[in-house]
């Protein structure tokens, strides 16, 4: 995802200034899209956890909402419609992924093909809000510093990664 951040920089900066916030916005949603299942429980009179973390964390989804996302974003950003769906998709996918390397159950990455079958990583990288074990709220400053060291770590790479960008001499002159 933060691979495209620099060309996604430059298109954002050709945007007016609704438009930008428009998708901004959109981004965001993309990025927390997969945990609307959460609201299902209490919709039905159960808990949160009951419908949490299901279907909607696999890449089948993904794609989906992918698609649904580059048709309404094309509505009002001047993008290529393709790039929108990938950005949609991309911004859906991170989330199943940092859930995938968070502690816990794992996701059903492959439904509906394997309709019951969870995927984790071996190496669990963040703890999680743990929502579903009605763990002590003293848990969430964990997680809170456990996101923010992961955040400053991929802000200094990508920090890093763009100055070598700008910095490297250009080989195509021949
Ligand atoms: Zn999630």
């Amino acid at each position: 995802m933060l691979a495209f951040w620099p060309a996604a920089r430059r298109s954002l900066a050709a945007g007016t200034t609704r438009r930008r916030w428009l998708i901004g916005a959109a981004i965001l949603f993309a990025l927390m899209a997969p945990d609307l299942d959460a609201v299902m429980g209490p919709l039905v009179g159960t808990s949160i956890a009951s419908y949490h973390n299901g279907p909607t964390h696999s890449l089948m989804v993904a794609m989906a909402f992918g698609m649904l996302f580059g048709l309404v974003c094309k509505t009002f950003w001047p993008a290529d419609l393709r790039a929108l769906v990938l950005l949609g998709a991309a911004a859906y996918t991170s989330h199943i992924l940092l859930d995938w390397l968070s502690w816990g159950p794992g996701v059903l990455l492959l439904w509906p093909f394997l309709p019951d079958t969870r995927f984790a990583s071996p190496v669990p990288l963040f703890l999680g809000v743990r929502h579903s074990v009605n763990a002590p709220w003293t848990t969430h400053l964990l997680t809170v510093a456990n996101d923010s060291a992961f955040a400053i770590v991929v802000w200094i790479v990508s920090r890093t990664i763009a100055r070598r960008g700008r910095t490297a001499p250009s080989n195509s002159g021949g």
